[in-house]
């Protein structure tokens, strides 16, 4: 891929709406190249190529149910009153061939899949003989009698009912979903071409960040951002690779941000707000080009973007806010369509339903306000109701959340019971 120069003339006083934030940077992702994958890691990745049906499925007319494989003519008008006797000749089951032709006054004794045999037209089921009845008075099974009339290719599965030999399966684009790794696995397929999936490396950055499993001292707090954005990255499916935490210095933001080099998006959190130490914008404009956004969004106002490096190859980099609740909803509003756009998905809005707001929210910030929310489903209709402090330091609001409430930049109070766009955050 070979995205275009990164745009210099965008000022951290630049205001772009959200919509002009993520045209922009999608402007400078494209998508990825085609890899040959096993089947079950192409779950959600995009076919790379039309699929033809090399041969028909199911192969060959087989039985659609447990029972007897006969030609129609030979019950024509059997009752219970009036059973047609026939002759056993043997027995098929499923992945076995018949070894005789099914003659008139004959029958195969039949299991569901099984390929019928030549001369039959019709599977009669067990229960409609006397085959259980013959097994309890210790009768001989080689002969059977049918007590009703069906008519020809009744219970058969035809071949190339489900695919058709050459037939077009799946176009170039399908999302791949279970049901089409089933399909593609019943023509034997193994592997797929598919849009890969992006490397996605994480840092974090600042001097008060510990790892977790070390003890925090005063001062301090865990890294939690690298964790709700690499975990955000593996949900929609990219694969995710932790950078650790970069200090607020040059030596240590360049040797983290070197090994971003490697990936197809870089992710940063934090570093990013006008009152930041220089330190990250620095080293960010001495490695690539970056621009500082101010987006009209609440959370999640200051945001970055850039591309990394100096060579043919160079990555684009999304840096995201520090606060750990702006950092999931810019990724959610941004990195999100960005990654899904790599993988060539076309679908790249996040699903929205209409929701009756359950209580008032007051916001005079001018921008566009995405507040957490619970929601639910009664009598049809969707409700939310909000997840307590909204402050964008509170990652407890996000985590009691399974949407966003969507407040337009111009409305500085949404009445309880207005409808209003939910972002769903588990629809995906
Ligand atoms: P900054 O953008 O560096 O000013 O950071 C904004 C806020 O986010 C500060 O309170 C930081 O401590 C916090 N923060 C930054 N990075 C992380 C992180 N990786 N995990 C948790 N909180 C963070
Ligand atoms: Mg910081």
């Amino acid at each position: 891929m070979s995205p275009k120069a990164a745009e210099p003339a965008l000022g951290p006083r630049t205001m772009l709406s959200v919509e002009e934030a993520l045209e922009r940077i999608l402007s400078f992702v494209a998508v990825l190249d085609i890899k040959e994958q096993p089947l079950l890691t192409c779950l959600g990745q995009v076919l790379g190529v039309d699929l033809r049906a090399p041969f028909a499925v199911p192969p060959l007319d087989n039985a659609a149910m447990d029972g007897y494989a006969l030609r129609a003519e030979d019950i024509a008008g059997a009752s219970l009153a009036s059973p047609r006797r026939l002759r056993v000749i043997g027995q098929v089951a499923a992945g076995a061939l018949a070894r005789e032709p099914v003659r008139p006054g004959t029958a195969v004794r039949i299991m569901t899949g099984a390929p019928l045999p030549e001369g039959a037209d019709t599977v009669v089921p067990f229960e409609e003989t006397d085959e259980v009845e013959r097994r309890h008075r210790n009768l001989s099974l080689a002969e059977i009698a049918v007590t009703v009339d069906i008519k020809a290719g009744a219970n058969i599965r035809r071949a190339g009912e489900d695919i058709s030999a050459g037939s077009l399966v799946l176009e170039r684009g399908t999302v791949l979903r279970p049901a089409e790794l089933g399909v593609l696995a019943s023509l034997g397929r193994a592997t797929l071409p598919v849009v890969r999936r992006p490397v996605v490396a994480v840092l974090a950055t600042g001097d008060e960040l510990v790892e977790v499993g070390q003890p925090l001292p005063e001062g301090k707090i865990y890294n939690s951002n690298t964790y709700s954005l690499m975990a955000q990255v593996q949900r929609y499916g990219g694969i995710p690779r932790g950078l650790g935490v970069a200090r607020d210095n040059l030596a240590s933001l360049r040797e983290k941000l070197a090994q971003g080099l490697e990936a197809d998006l870089l992710i940063t959190s934090a570093g990013v707000s006008v009152g930041d130490y220089d330190v990250v914008k620095d080293a960010l404009a001495q490695m690539g080009e970056v621009s500082f956004w101010s987006v009209r969004m609440k959370p999640g106002k200051p945001l970055a973007f850039g591309l990394l490096g100096q060579g043919p190859r160079r990555v684009p980099h999304l840096g995201l806010p520090g606060n750990p609740v702006s950092s999931m909803i810019t990724f959610e509003q941004f990195a999100r369509p960005a990654i899904l756009k790599m993988m060539g998905r076309q679908d790249l809005a996040k699903p929205t339903v209409q929701a009756v707001l359950e209580e008032d929210i007051q916001d005079r910030s001018g921008r566009r306000h995405f507040v957490r929310a619970w929601v639910t489903r009664r009598d049809g209709r969707y409700y939310a109701r909000t997840t307590g402090p909204q402050g964008s330091g509170i990652l407890t609001s996000m985590a009691r959340a399974n949407g966003l409430v969507v407040i337009p930049e111009e409305q500085a109070e949404v009445k309880a019971g207005s409808l209003v766009p939910v972002q769903m955050l588990d629809w995906d």
